[in-house]
């Protein structure tokens, strides 16, 4: 497994694990545990959370397997989000779906993070979403006072466009450190809305979420979807691997530095993602993929 040094302070695993469908897997603490101790096996050491997933439970449930067997924590680098606010039953105290970037909201996720996790310090923390309310001075010094008190080590973002990450950094002495988006053979509009660019050009790393479009790829009857499958057999034959694997390759081998975060919870699932490494699409393929994924010719 190849490891990204995205900053002095972080290191990340090329292919990441995110947890966001963890309540579906329906596992025991026990067997949590075990699938961290495996993907952790596989190089995969960069775990993906939000406050919110689970209706603001997964992080705890992470949390529990972890306690089973604290000294994992230094192996491994705790990703989480912060900025949505969903009205639930588990946070009687929000009234109405919003975002909320505020240095109250913010200081006050983190720190329940930090306790949904038990640990001291969580390597890395996104603003979820961009948001239309937000005040960038006040969102700066509540990351600027947390990466102060060694809470957060470095900040990012996710689904900011241009404008949103430029008004953010303007704001902040230290470099955000990724941009966390939605990116699939079926969803490729970040390669045309300047969002991948701008990462290159600030050689951000960029976390890739639903890299298998939510396995939409593989079940989906829309046309571009079989025909976009077809192709992934073709290669997957050529490369004796499997479909999953060559998706996965179609990130790996893009020049921006993508970071596919898989979201399964099936450890073979995982492995087909980590063999993606050592797959190397060739330019034409590539270009394969993105065509039967859009549904139609680039000019
Ligand atoms: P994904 O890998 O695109 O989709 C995973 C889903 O695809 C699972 O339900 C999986 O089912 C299914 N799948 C995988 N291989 C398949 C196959 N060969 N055939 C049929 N189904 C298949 O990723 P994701 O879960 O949507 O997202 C990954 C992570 O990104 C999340 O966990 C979260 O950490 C992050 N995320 C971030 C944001 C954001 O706004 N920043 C938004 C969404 C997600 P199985 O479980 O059966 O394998």
């Amino acid at each position: 497994m190849e490891y990204i040094q995205v900053s002095d302070k972080l290191k990340m695993s090329k292919i990441a694990l995110g947890f966001w469908r963890l309540k579906s897997w329906k596992m025991s603490k026990e067997e949590l545990l075990k699938y961290l101790e495996e993907a952790i096996d596989l190089g995969v050491t960069t775990f993906d959370h939000a406050d919110i997933y689970g209706h603001y439970t997964c992080e705890k449930k992470f949390g529990e397997a972890l306690a089973l067997k604290p000294e994992l924590r230094k192996k491994m680098q705790l990703v989480s989000k912060v900025g949505i606010k969903l009205v639930s039953e588990n946070m009687p105290e929000n009234t109405y779906h919003c975002y909320d970037t505020s240095y109250e909201h913010i200081v006050k996720s983190v720190e329940k993070s930090l306790e949904n996790f038990n640990t001291e310090y969580l390597d890395l923390v996104l603003i979820h979403r961009p948001d239309m309310y937000m005040n960038a001075d006040e969102t700066a010094k509540a990351l600027t006072d947390l990466r102060k008190a060694g809470k957060v080590l470095e900040w990012g973002v996710s689904n900011f466009l241009p404008s949103d990450y430029n008004l953010l950094q303007s704001r902040l002495d230290f470099k955000l450190v990724t941009n966390q988006i939605e990116l699939s053979p079926l969803k490729t509009q970040h390669f045309f809305d300047g969002t991948i660019n701008l990462m290159q050009e600030k050689r951000m790393p960029i976390m890739v979420w639903s890299p298998l479009a939510g396995g939409e790829i593989f079940i989906s009857a829309a046309e571009n979807a079989v025909e976009l499958r077809k192709v992934l057999e073709r290669l997957a034959e050529k490369y004796s691997c499997k479909s999953d694997t060559i998706v996965y390759a179609w990130h790996l081998s893009h020049p921006a530095n993508l970071m596919p975060i898989c979201g399964s919870g099936k450890i073979e699932r995982l492995e087909d993602a980590v063999k993606a490494c050592d797959v190397k699409l060739t330019r034409e393929e590539w270009f394969e993929i993105l065509v039967n994924g859009m549904g139609y010719d680039i000019p």
